[in-house]
């Protein structure tokens, strides 16, 4: 049983810090309800932007697929695990994305770090935005490649580095089209200028755009009119898409490619046939129902304009259900997310080491499984707690 002092005192720095993370134990209870360590809450601290992991059509496909199926996939995709439900949902997502095909994966965590750990290599520079995701960072980091950090899309910190950049193999750009703490867009458009100059290819990460940018739900690389440009286009379909797995969508050769070399999808157990069914009828009504995409982005609209009537401060360049509201000091954002909890509303605090020292926020996140109510009410419950803090004199950032 490993629990030498050193354990016990790395854990007490953490301690000390005031970083040590809480285990909560959160039951969904439906439309936008969760009980939280007992007490009952409208949740605002999910990623199932468009309320689909609840959807009656969703439960219907996975228990009946639970029925036939079973749990498990029972071995990974390579030796027994890939059954007719996996195929139909690779075929699904091929056609949602408008690609020739696509390969499935445990997670989006797993997608990131098997496809670019496998596509680039130790003889390759990779670019990395200074805020993608971890797993992002991870995989460029297993690859073995040159690691080069850009700051947050600052172009021209990643076109002089890019200048510099001689005599490797191949170049890989790599972000995230949605920054899930500060819920802004990367600059596709001029990421994709950058990487036709300077002959780099761009991977994309669409964990929070499926299903909530685009005009069809395609994510970012739709909205901005990119999808052709982009060399790699990863996802999940645990956010939008309200189940669990990651995707890879492209061509045939490079698919082909990663089902023969990405070793968290070749070593990993397939995803379970009945998240499969689940998966497949999510984005069936995500494909009949484009509207959702423009409602959710209606009920974020209000939020925002609620909030911004009252000079509330939201990160600036954030769109979209991801709403940070910026307090500044970790203790008091964590203060003021204990207290909306009392009020019966959660929402994440997000502090260091996730966001830089003295821009912890609350990172609100909306979804359709909300209703108008549950937005007002959360928008006048924020606004309390701000004219509270300016009352005792300890206002926001
Ligand atoms: N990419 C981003 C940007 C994410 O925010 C997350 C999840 N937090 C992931 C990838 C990983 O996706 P999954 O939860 O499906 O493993």
């Amino acid at each position: 049983m490993l629990s030498p002092d050193w354990l016990n005192e790395e854990l007490q720095q953490i301690r000390d810090a005031g970083l040590l993370r809480r285990r909560r134990v959160c039951q969904s209870l439906g439309q936008g309800w969760s009980l939280i360590d007992g007490r009952r809450v409208r949740d605002f601290s999910g990623n199932d932007y468009l309320g689909l992991s609840e959807d009656p059509r969703v439960v219907d496909a996975a228990r009946t697929m639970l029925e036939s199926a079973g749990c498990g996939a029972r071995g990974s995709a390579l030796i027994c695990g890939r059954t007719p439900a996996h195929l139909r949902l690779e075929e699904r997502l091929a056609a949602f994305e408008q690609q020739p095909a696509a390969i499935l994966f445990p997670t989006g965590m797993a997608a990131n770090v098997g496809t670019i750990s496998t596509l680039a290599g130790p003889e390759d520079t990779i670019f990395c935005d200074r805020w993608n995701h971890a797993s992002l960072v991870d995989g460029c980091r297993l690859s073995g490649a040159r690691f080069q950090v850009y700051r947050h899309d600052d172009l021209e910190s990643l076109e002089r580095r890019l200048t510099d950049d001689h005599g490797r193999r191949r170049c890989w750009i790599v972000t995230d089209t949605v920054f899930s703490m500060d819920g802004d867009l990367a600059p596709l458009p001029q990421l994709c200028d950058l990487a036709e100059r300077y002959q780099a290819e761009l991977i994309v990460d669409e964990a929070h755009g499926t299903g909530v940018f685009g005009a069809s739900g395609r994510g970012v690389c739709e909205q901005f009119d990119v999808e052709e440009r982009v060399a790699v286009r990863i996802g999940t379909l645990s956010k939008g898409l309200g189940a669990l797995g990651g995707f890879v969508t492209g061509s045939q050769a490079l698919i082909d490619y990663l089902w023969n070399t990405a070793r968290t999808q070749m070593f990993s157990t397939a995803l379970p046939p009945v998240v499969c069914a689940a998966a497949t009828a999510s984005l069936e009504i995500l494909m009949q129902e484009p509207g959702r995409v423009v409602r959710l982005q209606q009920l974020c609209q209000r939020f925002r304009t609620l909030l911004a009537d009252a000079g509330i401060p939201v990160a600036a360049q954030s769109v979209g259900p991801i709403v940070p509201v910026l307090i500044g000091e970790a203790e008091t954002t964590l203060e003021m997310a204990r207290r909306l909890e009392e009020r019966g509303l959660f929402v994440g605090a997000i502090r260091p080491p996730t966001v830089p020292r003295g821009t912890s926020r609350l990172r609100v996140s909306l979804s359709l499984a909300h209703d108008m109510e549950a937005i007002e009410e959360l928008a006048a419950a924020v606004i309390s707690e701000f004219q509270r803090l300016a009352v005792e004199g300890r206002d926001g950032p």
